[in-house]
């Protein structure tokens, strides 16, 4: 499978409009992006794509890259960032097959698939399909399945994507902070390309309000408030998972700029074939 990083920051995106800091500039004057998260999943085996999130980015990514517009879509959970960009499905398909998990959120009362359905009741070319968490499903060829991660208030679902055929496995972790039950774990686990949320770097858990959690040995914070994981938190995670190769991604402008574009940080257009 070819894997393009169609957007790899957070919900503002780098640069971030309005911004002056260092990294936004340094992003502006070298041209390079962070936008709203999603992953374009090709399956030259058969011919078909899978994407993972609906950037609101949507369509300028899809003008700047260049890849085929997906056969099928999976949503990992409902913020605006990973599922507003799915409008764009309007007039561009005419049956989009739309992935994502029916277990009940009881923040919200529904799944995330009852939530995309009735956001998107007037989008007749959409099909939602609901899939429980663990159990895996084939779309594009390939054996997809959704695993608990800890994003509160929200459910959130990090993702397994395999192909049964060559044995070639993608993980991402959603949005995440680094408490991913251990059957999660299990599921991403010894993954070829692991995709890793690192919205800051732990040196920046002093300015949230509640500040960093779940710290290692030596202090270090791997979660930044209570969503997201810190690099620090993103790395580490990698490790236990026996990432073969990792690229962090969800990345957000706070990162000061001599660190913003270091490996292993994510930038958009990045491609891996698997
Ligand atoms: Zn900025
Ligand atoms: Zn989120
Ligand atoms: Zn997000």
């Amino acid at each position: 499978m070819q894997i393009t990083l169609l957007g790899t920051g957070d919900t503002t995106g780098t640069p971030t409009p309005g911004c002056d800091c260092e990294t936004c500039e340094r992003a502006r004057e070298r041209g390079i992006e962070r936008s709203r998260f999603s992953v374009h999943v090709r399956n030259e085996r058969v011919g078909e794509s899978l994407l993972l999130d609906a950037s609101p980015d949507f369509r300028h990514q899809f003008l700047t890259e260049e890849v085929p517009l997906p056969d099928a879509m999976v949503i990992s959970h409902i913020h605006f960032d990973h599922l507003d960009g799915l409008g764009n499905a309007y007039r561009l398909f005419d049956d989009l097959p739309v992935h994502a998990a029916g277990e009940t959120d009881p923040t919200t009362g529904e799944s995330v698939a009852d939530t995309i359905r009735g956001k998107y009741d007037y989008l007749d070319r959409i099909t939602v399909h609901d899939h429980a968490p663990f159990e895996p499903f084939r779309t594009c060829g390939l054996e997809v399945t959704l695993v608990p991660v800890d994003h509160p208030p929200l459910v959130c679902y990090g993702l397994a994507i395999e192909d049964p055929e060559t044995g070639a496995k993608l993980s991402l972790t959603g949005d995440t902070s680094y408490d991913v039950p251990e059957r999660s774990m299990a599921a991403l686990a010894d993954p070829d390309l692991l995709l890793a949320d690192a919205i800051v770097p732990a040196s920046l858990c002093e300015h949230h309000p509640i500040g960093g959690r779940h710290h290692d040995s030596e202090g270090v914070p791997r979660t930044f408030g209570t969503k997201h994981m810190t690099r620090e938190g993103a790395l580490s995670l990698a490790d236990r998972l026996n990432a073969k190769r990792t690229r962090l991604v969800h990345l957000a402008h706070f990162y000061p700029v001599e660190e913003a574009f270091e490996e292993p940080l994510a930038v958009d257009g990045e491609r891996y074939r698997l």
